[in-house]
């Protein structure tokens, strides 16, 4: 478990670019934390380490925003709003978590059951100025990204 304090915004991006040098196909990365934490300016972050330059926008309404980037499918999900499970199949998210998409998600405890183990595990939380976040690797692929993320 690792711990890291980020003093502002830009902390948070470069925590995300680091964690960039760490993907690889099929990593999952679940982000807990409260409403306005910084989970969405984290993925900016890494999509940005990736080589991406268009806009990241949160995925609250539609669930998941998807990226080409870097020969990676990126799949970038919120379930802030996720209500039903019903709504799994109907967004076409059977085939999602196939061992090949790296996928980053916001609330994953509100898809609980659904989603796999998440590689990775990061939580933001809010201080009096910036933000505390904690990692922690659950699998040989997490160990793998946190370690080239902290090189
Ligand atoms: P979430 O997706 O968790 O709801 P956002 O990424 O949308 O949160 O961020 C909410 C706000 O927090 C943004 O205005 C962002 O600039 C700010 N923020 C992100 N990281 C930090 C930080 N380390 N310190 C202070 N503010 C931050
Ligand atoms: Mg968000």
């Amino acid at each position: 478990m690792l711990k890291t304090i980020l003093p502002d915004e830009n902390a948070t991006l470069a925590l995300g670019g680091a964690i960039a040098r760490g993907i690889e196909p099929g990593l999952v990365v679940f982000l807990h934390g409260d409403l306005g934490a910084g989970k969405t300016t984290l993925v900016r972050g890494v999509l940005r380490g990736l080589g991406f330059e268009g806009r990241v926008k949160s995925p609250t309404y539609a669930l998941v925003e998807l990226y080409e980037v870097s020969r990676l499918d990126f799949h970038h999900f919120d379930f802030y709003r996720f209500q039903d499970p019903r709504e799994w199949n109907e967004a076409g998210f059977r085939d999602t978590f196939d061992g090949r998409r790296v996928s980053f998600v916001e609330w994953p405890e509100k898809a609980h059951g659904l989603l796999p183990t998440a590689d990775v595990e990061i939580t933001l939380a809010i201080q009096d100025v910036g933000r505390v976040a904690t990692l922690k690797a659950n699998t040989p692929m997490g160990i793998r990204c946190l370690e080239a993320a902290m090189r």
